[in-house]
């Protein structure tokens, strides 16, 4: 069993740090929001300090932040993670972040660091169903799969450093626009007077079937589990797709490639989280959609959306 040092304990971070318990692991926790710890205390986490603290000893250090700017400056800043942990520690970053935030912080850490962020959301991080995107060096990624076993179902090692984050980028901008064009179609067919049972019935067994379709389908009725049955409660909010798209737009100009399906799903969500729906699933973009207004022909900007 390892130590482990853990620093980010939010919506993600908390149930990851609880399964690493339950395999038996001893965890070290570290997060700026005091009661964001009080879950990990009471399943037999130990409570530092400070980030650095978290790492000291450790055989495996983790986090789980919001975005580049709190990874970069949790690793390497004042007090930092890179130079606090042990020199045989493997360090992994689970977070969302940009490719070259991820290489820069791996290249400066000086000792074997893996990009590793996650899809499945809260719900696959309270299962232990994971997926694990991993970039950095081979000998770390399989000596860290056993943990990653703990916190995840598929594991899969994509690269060299900065791939993970590259893989999960094209992954959420693949899943933005296959979902706006999947929420099209059910308003197409509400327009066309036909039912959504019939719609997802041939779409989910054809070639439109997609996880978008059979896992979140975006109107209520087909799929139970879905968030368009209760609410648009995410799941994955719109504003976490949001962020994503924004860094797939970065990768892609970075690395000049051409995106136009990837640049107009930034361009929705962008919409819909400033018309109110940061916090609502993804899904809930189709509501959007409905309030449409624009001639067939006419672009983006000269449409008119509102949410029903
Ligand atoms: P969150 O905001 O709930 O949690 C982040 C935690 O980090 C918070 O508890 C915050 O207090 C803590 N934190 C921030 N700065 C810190 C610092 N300097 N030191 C210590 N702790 C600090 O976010 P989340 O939903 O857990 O997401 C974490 C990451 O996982 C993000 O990069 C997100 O894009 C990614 N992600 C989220 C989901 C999801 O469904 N929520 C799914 C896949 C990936």
């Amino acid at each position: 069993m390892a130590r482990i040092g853990f620093v980010g304990l939010g919506n993600m971070g908390g149930p990851m740090v609880l399964n690493l318990l339950r395999a038996g692991h001893q965890v070290a926790v570290f997060d700026i929001v005091p009661a964001a710890l009080q879950a990990a205390a009471t399943a037999g986490a130990s409570v530092a300090g400070s980030a650095a603290e978290a790492a000291g000893g450790a055989d495996f250090v983790l986090t789980m932040l919001p975005a580049g700017p709190q990874v970069r400056d949790a690793w390497l800043g004042a007090g930092g993670l890179a130079a606090a942990a042990a020199p045989h520690a493997i360090l992994l970053d689970c977070s969302t972040i940009d490719v070259a935030t991820a290489r820069e912080v791996a290249a400066a850490a000086g000792r074997p660091m893996l990009d590793a962020p996650v899809s499945g959301g809260t719900m696959g991080a309270a299962a232990g169903t994971l997926t694990f995107m991993v970039g950095g060096p081979a000998e770390a990624f399989a000596a860290a799969t056993p943990l990653l076993q703990a916190m995840g179902r598929t594991i899969v090692h994509c690269g060299a450093s900065g791939a993970g984050q590259g893989v999960k980028l094209c992954n959420n901008m693949m899943l933005a626009a296959t979902m706006i064009v999947t929420a099209e179609a059910f308003v197409l067919a509400e327009k066309l007077g036909l039912s959504h049972q019939a719609l997802f019935d041939v779409t989910s067994k054809s070639s439109a079937a997609s996880w978008a379709l059979t896992s979140y389908c975006p109107v209520p009725g087909p799929v139970p589990a879905s968030p368009a049955n209760h609410g648009y409660r995410p799941g994955f909010s719109a504003a976490l797709m949001l962020k994503d798209l924004g860094l797939a737009q970065e990768a892609a100009r970075t690395a000049g490639a051409v995106t136009p399906g990837g640049a107009q799903a930034l361009e929705l969500y962008r919409r819909f989280v400033e018309a109110g729906g940061a916090q609502e699933d993804f899904s809930g973009i189709i509501r959007m959609i409905r309030g449409a207004r624009g001639g067939v022909g006419e672009g983006l900007q000269s449409s008119v959306f509102t949410i029903l």
